[in-house]
């Protein structure tokens, strides 16, 4: 719960703000949009301008996501998104905690002195805020929205399409309700949510089961020729290639949940995905259990996130990526075993 004093203050900045801008993550997820668009919607309805900025576009399968229309991506229309950061009166970084991951958009937005607030749930955040959010025991920064709307205004005005974009995240952020939710504290937003009328198997529906026929078989080709599975390190990794996408016509979002396939083999604690990009390659990893898969990631690949869910980049080829995981990897897993003793 939010302290009194707090409230009071965040009330008066939001009260005296008129034209507000939300940001998210580069390569925006289900939780960056989904908390985006649900307080995005919420400032609405107190009378407020509201604009979503996203660094880069967001992928298809959450085009459906009420609020979404306040989204733009710096990736377009960039003169006029300038201005409206350098016009907000009051600017909220959501579901990152640090500026870095605001990519091309963070230059512009540091210019800008007006308040900022930042609600997210990574762990160690690190920015110039007035307000800092920040809680690593919450599944997603959805449900820290949900808790940031109820502790200031209630929650009688959370309308279905609100509660609908909270879930987004939430139900993301955690494989369906799976990892990092066992929380009671997150089962009694989700009862709220319900009450409020989403409608919980149509937004499973549109969230998993909308991929094209091309992603399906993507996914079928980098599983049967395209996984390393190294036993001795508990782990495994996929290379997605730029030829590899360019046969499956790869879109964004295409390898949603790849990276979580290799968990399901019986013994693979660490499962990495490394997508090729124009000029460096983008990793995703995931860890079981107490493995701290974003300290490799910030060790290797100056990146970070949280302890079973990581994410980095490096300048190297496909090829030398894999090198320098296969040589630290063993290594790395050592030096967590001998913690754990
Ligand atoms: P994903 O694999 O889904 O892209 O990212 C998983 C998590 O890793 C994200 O929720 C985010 O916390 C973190 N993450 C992904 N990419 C990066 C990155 O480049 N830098 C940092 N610091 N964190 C990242
Ligand atoms: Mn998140």
């Amino acid at each position: 719960m939010i302290n009194k004093e707090v409230i009071d203050k965040v009330k008066k900045v939001v009260e005296d703000s008129n034209k507000i801008v939300l940001i998210t993550h580069m390569s925006p997820d289900g939780d960056a949009i989904g908390s985006s668009c649900a307080l995005g919607l919420f400032l609405k309805k107190l009378g407020k301008t509201v604009n979503i900025i996203t660094p880069d576009d967001h992928p298809e399968y959450l085009s459906w996501v009420p609020g979404i229309d306040l989204v733009s991506s710096y990736s377009s229309k960039r003169l006029r998104l300038n201005e409206l950061i350098k016009a907000a009166d009051l600017i909220f970084f959501l579901d990152h905690n640090v500026e870095l991951r605001q990519g091309f958009l963070e230059p512009i937005v540091k210019k800008n002195s007006c308040t900022k607030i930042m609600i997210d749930h990574h762990p160690f955040p690190k920015a110039n805020v007035d307000f800092c959010f920040s809680r690593t025991d919450v599944t997603s920064t959805c449900e820290m929205v949900y808790n940031f709307i109820k502790d200031i205004y209630g929650t009688n005005d959370i309308s279905s399409d609100i509660a609908t974009s909270i879930y987004v995240g939430i139900n993301t952020d955690t494989g369906g309700l799976n990892y990092n939710s066992s929380n009671p504290e997150t089962y009694v937003v989700v009862a709220d949510l319900l009450s409020k009328g989403i409608n919980k198997m149509d937004i499973h529906e549109r969230l998993y089961n909308t991929f094209s026929e091309n992603r399906l078989r993507l996914v079928g080709y980098c599983l049967h020729e395209e996984m390393i599975v190294l036993n001795e390190c508990s782990s495994a990794i996929i290379c997605l290639s730029k030829s590899i996408q360019d046969k499956y016509n790869f879109q964004n979002g295409d390898s949603e949940g790849l990276v979580n396939i290799p968990h399901q083999i019986k013994g693979i604690d660490i499962s990495i995905l490394i997508t090729e990009k124009e000029d460096r390659v983008k990793l995703s990893f995931r860890s079981k259990g107490s493995i701290p898969i974003n300290k490799f990631a910030e060790r290797f690949f100056d990146g970070g996130g949280h302890t079973n869910a990581a994410g980095g980049m490096k300048k190297t080829s496909l090829e030398d990526t894999v090198e320098i995981i296969k040589k630290n990897l063993p290594d790395f897993m050592n030096e967590y075993k001998m913690n754990e003793k």
